[in-house]
């Protein structure tokens, strides 16, 4: 008569250390998240305010159909040759065409690539 041992589930070490490999990809990727969040949060939120400009400069803006963001890949303002940089990177920045807040990933039709 033979008799049956019951097999008994050890850790193996490649199991522990696939586990720990595991974990470490989950830090990475959740480093590389918040770091994304981090960039994306710097910069003006919006720069939309023309409450301070005269009709015709609201006009202007409206005819050139500026927006704070590009729909046109690799257009943005801060590589437009009339880009004016903000004082800080939270700042909105200029244009030497329109006046106002300007976004730095905004864009209109006046782009010319730096
Ligand atoms: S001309 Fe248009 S695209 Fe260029 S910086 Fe001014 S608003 Fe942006």
């Amino acid at each position: 008569m033979t008799s049956w041992l019951p097999v008994r589930v050890t850790h193996a070490p490649e199991m522990e250390a696939f586990a720990r490999r595991k974990l470490l990809l989950g830090c990475c990727a959740c480093l590389t998240l918040a770091a994304a969040a981090a960039c994306k949060g710097s910069g003006p939120s919006s720069c939309n305010d023309t409450s301070a400009l005269p009709p015709d400069a609201v006009n202007a803006r409206t005819a050139l159909g500026y927006s704070d963001t590009s729909t046109e890949p690799g257009q943005v303002c801060l590589k437009c040759l009339q880009f004016v940089p903000a004082p800080s990177a939270d700042q909105c920045a200029g244009c030497k065409v329109l006046k106002g807040p300007i976004h730095p990933n905004g864009y209109c039709r006046a782009f010319i690539a730096s």
